[in-house]
Parts: structure tokens; sequence; C-alpha cells
């Protein structure tokens, strides 16, 4: 047996080999799987706006871009469209200017790789996402990873390794992709400036979908630099960050992922805009469904006594072992909800959960079935 054969032993035994469903088609709230379809409770597709036939048609009757954009941006892949999108989030976070990445994992690798260099160090959230690990991991500096949301643990990291580096970064989320819980963003920017770091933070889950306005949390605070993703709530493709035009032009220079990857086709580009423009009434109208849905579903879960960390639509179902979580799963599936298990390494070892999803195209009766299964 060679190496990767006992590796793929090893994951099945441990209840840990991933494979890829073979999903047929998504409609609103439903997926369909090998001829099957079920209630969908694991979407990032928040607002519903993938699937939206309508929405879909309106813009393909309207657009006409290119399919591919051939090449980096720095070379021949750049294009009016990219600007315009640039603009649109730069405005929504109310920042200096912003740049495109071809994905969240792209954005979190570039940007962390690029702002930690030897000499530096990134303080980072223990349950950040492995974007922004592996972009540590690649840096030249060093970082360390503090207990989740525990700002006292930070502290005493930031008190005692601070000195001994040249730049630092405190990078989280805001909201938690596997736990649904906040950051609080307001804790990490006293730290931020009582230590003498940028602080970054990763809005993939809240643009568009929690918090006052579509920024997410970050709106309106002293936030260095922010990442977000397009193809969750804005139901589209890519990403970006934001910042002031000094750090978007450094990272032009310097984001390794940047540079060297063919950038979106336009034609992408122009559906993230068009969404985040001209159906910005629609986008509010959705994430208003999603706010009601969320509230309900929290009141829900208080009244069964089913405790969570999560305040958001993200909500994970502790189950603990990998093998029970799979069972559960499949159990719910056979009811027609389909709720994959989420094991080790994307969560911590004896934490495999359901993670459920909401978006404004679920519904509460549906979540209060499985919650009764449950
Ligand atoms: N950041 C977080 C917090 C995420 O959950 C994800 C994706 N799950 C990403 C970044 C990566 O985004 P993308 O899927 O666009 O690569």
């Amino acid at each position: 047996m060679d190496r990767i054969e006992e590796e793929l032993n090893k994951l099945k035994q441990n209840n840990q080999l991933r494979t890829i469903p073979d999903i047929e088609s998504k409609t609103d709230g439903k997926i369909v799987i090998n001829g099957v379809e079920y209630i969908n409770f694991a979407s990032n597709d928040y607002l519903g706006l993938s699937t939206k036939e309508i929405l879909r048609h309106e813009f393909l009757n309207k657009f006409d871009c290119l399919l591919s954009s051939a090449s980096a941006r720095l070379l021949t892949g750049s294009a009016p469209e990219y600007k315009e999108l640039e603009k649109t989030v730069a405005n929504i976070y109310g920042k200096e200017s912003a740049l495109i990445f071809n994905t969240g994992y792209q954005a979190n690798l570039g940007v962390v790789s690029a702002l930690c260099g030897k000499g530096d160090i990134v303080f980072s959230d223990k349950l950040n996402h492995a974007s922004i690990i592996d972009g540590m991991k690649l840096s030249g500096g060093e970082f360390f990873r503090y207990r989740h949301l525990d700002y006292e643990n930070l502290e005493k990291m930031l008190q005692t390794k601070r000195n001994n580096y040249k730049r630092a970064i405190i990078v989280s989320e805001s909201v938690f992709s596997m736990d649904g819980d906040v950051a609080d963003i307001d804790k990490l920017i006293e730290l931020k400036k009582k230590y003498n770091c940028l602080l970054m933070i990763d809005e993939a889950h809240a643009f568009c979908a929690f918090g006052k306005t579509l920024a997410g949390v970050s709106y309106g605070k002293d936030v260095d630099i922010i990442t977000a993703t397009f193809g969750k709530a804005v139901g589209s493709f890519g990403a970006f960050c934001v910042s002031n035009e000094k750090t978007i032009s450094y990272l032009i220079n310097k984001a390794r992922s940047f540079i060297f990857s063919t950038s979106i086709p336009p034609f992408n580009i122009a559906w993230s805009n068009w969404l985040l423009t001209e159906k910005r009434d629609y986008i509010e109208e959705q994430k208003q469904k999603l706010e009601h849905l969320t509230k309900a579903v929290h009141a829900s879960l208080r009244l069964r006594g089913i405790q969570t960390s999560s305040v958001t639509h993200i909500i994970p179902l502790i189950i603990g072992g990998n093998e029970k979580t799979i069972k559960v799963s499949e159990q719910l599936r056979s009811m027609g909800y389909y709720i994959p298990a989420i094991r080790p390494p994307t969560v911590p070892e004896g934490t495999s959960r359901l993670r459920i999803s909401l978006t404004a195209d679920c519904r509460l009766e549906d979540f209060e079935e499985v919650l009764s299964v449950l």
C-alpha cells in the first residue's frame, strides 16, 4: 500500500473522507442531488441571489461582456467593469480604495502574506478561516493564534510579544464561518491602537448579510483592512479588499495571489456590480427577510432551551464525534433536509457539527422540523 492509499484509508476510518456531492441543480432554497430534491440548509448564498431566475434573465438581456479576462490584471486582464466594482465596494465601506481578488481564499492569502514579512507578526483568532492561516504560513513572519474571541488572551500575547517585532497585524473574521458568533470589533480597535498594530477583518459571512448596513460589522469603524467575498451573500464569485490608497497600491505590488493569477471574467464582475448597484433595493429587502428569519430561529432555539454561541444566520448544532454527526446528517437527509456534516480539519477535533446556514429563502417551519428531529 502506498502512502496516498494509506492516508485515504486513515481518513475513511476516521469518517473524515471528503467526496464531492453529485449536485444536479439548485433553485430557491432547494437543492437536487442524485435526482432527489432537498431543502437546502447548507448554502452561503444568504440572500438567495444566485438562483433567482428573474434576476439572471434581466442581467443576461442587458449585458454583453467578455467571458474571459485571459490574463492577470497587471497585464491585459483589466477592464472598466473592475474599476466600477472596486468603486462600489469602496463606497459601501466608506474607504478610499479597493482591490478585487479572484476568491476570498486568494484575498486573505495574498493580503496576509504581503503585509507580514520577515520581522513582522500576525495575531490571529484561533478559529480564523484556513485562508488566513495559510497566508500566515506563507508569509516570512511569525504568527500566534489567540483563543477564540478571548481578548484577554490576545492582550497578554500583545504585551509579551508585540515589541519584539516590526509590523504587527491583528486578524479576525467578523461573523465566524462555522460558529456564527461575532468578533468584538470595538475591543479589537482598542487593542490595535494600544499596541500599535494594523487590524484586518474578514467580512466574508457578514458582507450584505449581517449588520446595520450592507458593509457588515466593520462599517464606519477604524479597521485598517477589510476583506470579503462576492461568492456568498452577493450570489456571485470573487472577492475584494478595501483599505486606504497606500495599502491597496502596496497590495497591487506585493500580493502574489493577485499578481500571478488570471483575473475573473468581466462578465462575472459586471454581475456583482449590477446586483450591488441596480438591485440594491432588492438586496436590502432580502437582507431584511433574512434578519427576520434569523430572529425567529433564535427565539425558537431559546424556547427549546438549546444553547448556541451564534447570534447570526449561521447556526452550529454541535454533535461531537464524526460518525454520529454523519449519521444525524444522513437521517435528516432521508427526511428531505440537506445539512452536511462539518468535520475536522474544518472545525476543531471533537466538535463535528451540522452547520445550518439560513438564507432568505429558508422557512421557519422547516428549521423547526429539523430541531424536532434532533
Ligand atoms: N473567509 C472566510 C471566513 C470563509 O468562510 C471563506 C469561504 N468559506 C473564505 C474566506 C474564502 O472565500 P472564497 O470562497 O471566495 O474563496
